[in-house]
């Protein structure tokens, strides 16, 4: 009898989770599926606390804070997909929306020449908006301009070709901020705001093209994907035509909780925590790979789905792959601050406040990107009596600042160093400093003056990929090269190459794993095996398609 084909998936993150998940839903009962965690909990950067409140220690409240993500959008194929996996998660129940009228969703602000701007929500808010007016009759060109030509360029030289400078420096990096903590004049156009550089290709202008409601970015895949979840439950329509963003009642990582209690439960996956894999060697010709972990008994696998951040999958590999290695992932510091209602109190309700790069600098405000006001989205995450009766920001410092603001740091504190090192005893500096930085600023922006009776400081190095001009194209390089090189022996799939939401870090896993049992066969005997040599699977596909 053939020997039983093994799935291997690296990586317990969301998108190793979801992977397996997938897998395990479509892949025939015969085949054997491991995930590999090299820590002790899965989620990767989902991570939610239930805190005490400090102001009720009798225990008859609750707080909930986020260290990573917090909300999802639900628009769209992606957002469509993961509310399909909710559903059938069974956590409908615990889902937390926000109305697409309440304050939260109606009222995000940019911070910009000393004042916070409330963003506007129209064309007619937009022509009249003090940030914006002056720059309309520039825009204008947008409707003559001609494309580049050229195939990527950075975020702020495709909005000043087409809009004038000031929309790059003010609106454009602030939502660069939010999503990707990154710089306007490195990231690629094509990979962040596809759906920009579509609308120029397709109808010579943006203007235009939104007028035509072009652009999406959608793959034959996606549509099927799409038409496939509408068919099977109408009724997400409803939540979606109503709901900005939404999380859950113990926050995002329910999800990621919920996934592997399900996985286990549903006993195809084995899950192995406390698992560093160390080394990958793909035998092509005994179509097998060999999993060395860290103080344990390598695993072997037919075929292996690495869900790790690139920089750590090219570690495993003994040949290089300069595509795995080009972007840099950012470092960026999540500060949590929890105030009483009573004593402090936001004079403008809403998701909360970004920076835009016209206004920061590290110099600045010490490399702060913007301000999450995290009671007034979602309150019903707090629980009995702190339920509205605490006010709770969360600051996010640093990404493509990180050093700069690490360095006045190191400056002020007579090291000499031009950074300090984020562990040891320079660990505590570090924290009070974030923590400082964040409370300067909801003290100068939002005119809280109260001191927070709960502060926490997370530093997460290295938490979010940059996708540097051109890597659309270099990861078509690499489609290639893991093509020819691993003969869909090695798949890739995460946040370091086609997106870097949870929302499209599900719909890509879901991507790979189907892929990957459509090339399964039935044997004779009735056992599925890998087949290969002929298309193989790598993850990369839809890069050729965006
Ligand atoms: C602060 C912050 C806020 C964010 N906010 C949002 C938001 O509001 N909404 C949104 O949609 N997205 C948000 N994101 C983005 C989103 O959270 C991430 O892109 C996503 O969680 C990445 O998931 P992943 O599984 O691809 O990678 P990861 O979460 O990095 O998972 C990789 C896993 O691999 C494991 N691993 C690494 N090396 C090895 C090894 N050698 N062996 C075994 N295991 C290994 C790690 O321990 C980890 O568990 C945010 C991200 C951050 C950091």
């Amino acid at each position: 009898m053939a020997p039983r084909t093994h799935i291997a998936v690296l990586g317990g993150g969301i998108s190793g989770l979801s992977t397996a998940w997938y897998l395990a839903r479509t892949a025939p009962s015969s085949v054997k599926i491991t995930l590999i965690e090299g820590t002790k909990r899965t989620g990767g950067w989902l991570h939610s606390d239930r805190v005490a409140d400090p102001h009720h220690p009798n225990g008859k409240g609750s707080i909930l804070l986020e260290r990573g993500p917090r909300s999802l959008r639900p628009q769209g194929v992606s957002g469509l997909n993961t509310l399909e996996m909710v559903r059938e998660l069974g956590l409908d129940s615990k889902i937390e929306p926000v109305s697409k009228t309440s304050p939260a969703a109606k009222n995000r602000y940019i911070y910009s020449h000393k004042t916070l701007h409330k963003l506007p929500s129209s064309i007619m808010g937009a022509l009249t908006h003090p940030l914006l007016a002056a720059k309309i009759p520039r825009a204008g060109l947008d409707l003559v301009k001609r494309g580049s030509g050229q195939d990527d360029e950075s975020i702020q030289d495709f909005v000043t070709r087409r809009f004038g400078k000031g929309f790059s420096d003010d609106l454009i990096s602030a939502m660069v901020h939010g999503i990707y903590a990154g710089d306007v004049s490195k990231l690629s156009v094509r990979s962040t705001f596809g759906i920009l550089y579509h609308m120029e290709k397709d109808y010579g202008s943006i203007v235009l093209g939104m007028l035509m409601g072009g652009g999406a970015v959608e793959t034959p895949w996606d549509l099927t994907l799409k038409e496939k979840i509408v068919k099977e439950m109408p009724n997400l329509q409803e939540f979606v035509d109503k709901t900005s963003i939404y999380s859950f009642t113990d926050g995002l990582e329910e999800l990621s909780r919920s996934l592997e209690k399900n996985l286990v439960k549903g006993g195809r996956v084995d899950i192995q925590k406390d698992s560093v894999v160390e080394k990958l060697d793909a035998n092509l010709d005994s179509r097998d790979v060999r999993i060395s972990i860290k103080g344990q008994e390598a695993v072997h696998a037919n075929t292996v789905i690495s869900a790790l951040p690139p920089l750590k999958l090219q570690k495993l590999l003994s040949k290089q792959y300069s595509e795995l290695t080009y972007n840099p992932s950012v470092t960026v510091a999540v500060v949590n601050l929890v105030y009483s209602a009573e004593q402090a109190r936001l004079a403008s309700p809403g998701f909360g406040y970004l920076i835009p790069r016209s206004e920061n600098s590290a110099v600045n405000h010490r490399g702060l990107l913007g301000v999450v006001f995290d009671s007034c989205a979602i309150p019903e995450q707090d629980k009995g009596e702190s339920q509205g009766k605490t006010l709770k920001l969360t600051a996010m410092i640093g990404g493509h600042m990180f050093n700069e603001a690490l360095s006045q740091l190191a400056s002020g504190s007579g090291s000499g160093a031009s950074t300090l090192e984020l562990s040891g005893s320079h660990k505590e500096d570090v924290n009070e400093f974030f923590a400082k930085t964040a409370m300067d600023a909801v003290k100068k922006h939002l005119k809280i003056d109260a001191t927070p009776e709960l502060v926490k400081v997370h530093i997460h190095q290295e938490c979010i990929p940059q996708y540097l001009v051109g890597h659309l194209q270099r990861m078509q390089t690499l489609d290639q090269s893991l093509r020819k090189d691993f003969d869909g022996l090695l798949s890739v799939t995460g946040a370091g190459y086609l997106g870097v939401s949870v929302n499209d870090c599900i719909k890509n896993a879901r991507e790979v794993a189907e892929a990957v049992v459509s090339k399964l066969e039935e044997e004779d005997d009735g056992e599925a095996q890998l087949v290969g040599r002929q298309e193989a699977i790598t993850g990369l596909e839809r890069s050729w398609f965006l």
